[in-house]
């Protein structure tokens, strides 16, 4: 995947972009985007995806998706004359990310009219429709501005198509009404994020995510009412989460409410990622610091051994639980295998 490729539809400005509001430390600013459906050819992804919103409060420390809100952020400041105040460029591109949120404000009625294009809902039929892959869904944002709620009630006029929504807030059960529509309609799942079921941990690396609590609750909701719910455990973060007891207590809390299946991936550190995450280790885990630079110093993965003995252990543990490991075939064959060294899906989905 190219970064040029993810948001190619935003235009060069030389003004900074309209505020829309604000909320503590957060500015919320109007998206010049002028389409919202990204295809795969588009992206390089084997599927279609769809971000309602760019840049995300929910701040994880290891959050790979910070690398498209600079670009954005360049190609709406680098053009001549433009404004070098687009958004908070006060703030440094990693923290913009996290306070500074494009709201897709027109994504709804852009989305029925990409639908409304010959050969897409063909194309949708076929293949699977991802929301929230370089952003959470129902972040805060998602409360006033209902921007995913609005895409999702263009989805559900449709039938026959494969959609995957993925976030770690409890706010999708808002959506149940709508989601239970799309579910009869569709092929729907909503993945779940949850690396660890130890608040306080999840507190020094989320920091502003709802709590695995929450998350959990939200995962019984949801299979209350019928709908498929995927964790992704992803990323498993080497020396961190990864621990035989983490592990342990993180699937038996799945198994407790219901969860569907389970995917796991282990880090990986691209470019971006890593100048976030490797100081936050050094500052907040140090004794771990050398290690990480030691298994991340020639490429963006950890070792195969660690991965497969990673694998190992999820089964194992998923076995004796009674969660199914791993994405079952409807979803796999059109997302992959979130384990594999070049998962697109583990590539897409490593954030959220
Ligand atoms: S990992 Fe997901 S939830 Fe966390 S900041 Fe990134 S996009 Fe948001």
């Amino acid at each position: 995947m190219t970064q040029t490729s993810f948001f190619p539809d935003i235009p060069r400005v030389a003004r900074a972009l309209p505020l829309l509001g604000e909320q503590k430390d957060i500015r919320y600013f109007a998206s010049p985007s002028r389409s919202v459906l990204n295809s795969p050819a588009a992206t390089g992804m084997g599927f279609w995806s769809i971000n309602p919103y760019l840049g995300c409060a929910f701040g994880c420390a290891y959050c790979y998706a910070r690398y498209a809100h600079r670009y954005t952020t360049e190609r709406l400041t680098s053009s001549d004359g433009a404004s070098p105040a687009a958004f908070g460029d006060e703030l440094p591109p990693w923290l913009a990310f996290e306070r500074r949120i494009m709201i897709k404000h027109s994504a709804p009625a852009l989305l029925r009219r990409e639908l409304a294009r010959a050969g897409t809902l063909e194309a949708l039929r076929n293949e699977r429709m991802v929301i929230g892959t370089a952003t959470d869904p129902y972040q805060p944002a998602e409360r006033r501005y209902r921007i995913t709620r609005g895409l999702l009630e263009v989805i559900a006029e449709q039938r026959g198509m494969g959609v995957t929504i993925i976030t770690k807030s409890p706010l999708v059960t808002r959506d149940i009404d709508i989601l239970t529509t799309i579910r009869d309609r569709s092929r729907l799942c909503v993945h779940v994020s949850l690396i660890t079921v130890d608040r306080e941990l999840a507190r020094r690396l989320e920091p502003r995510a709802p709590t695995p609590e929450a998350r959990l609750r939200s995962i019984a909701r949801l299979r209350e009412n019928d709908i498929e719910v995927g964790v992704n455990v992803m990323p498993v973060l080497p020396g961190i989460t990864d621990a035989p007891h983490q592990v342990d207590a993180l699937i038996c809390a799945l198994a407790q409410v219901r969860a569907s299946y389970v995917g796991a991936c282990a880090l990986r550190l691209r470019a971006t990622a890593r100048t976030r995450y490797l100081p936050f280790i050094a500052a907040e885990f140090p004794e771990l610091e050398s290690a990480y630079r030691r298994a991340y110093a020639t490429g963006h993965q950890v070792g195969e051994r660690y991965r497969s003995g990673l694998r190992a252990r999820f089964k194992a543990v998923c076995e004796r639980y009674g969660v199914a490991y791993g994405y079952p075939p409807a979803v796999e064959n059109q997302l992959g295998d979130p384990m594999s060294a070049d998962s697109q899906l583990a590539l897409a989905l490593e954030p959220s």
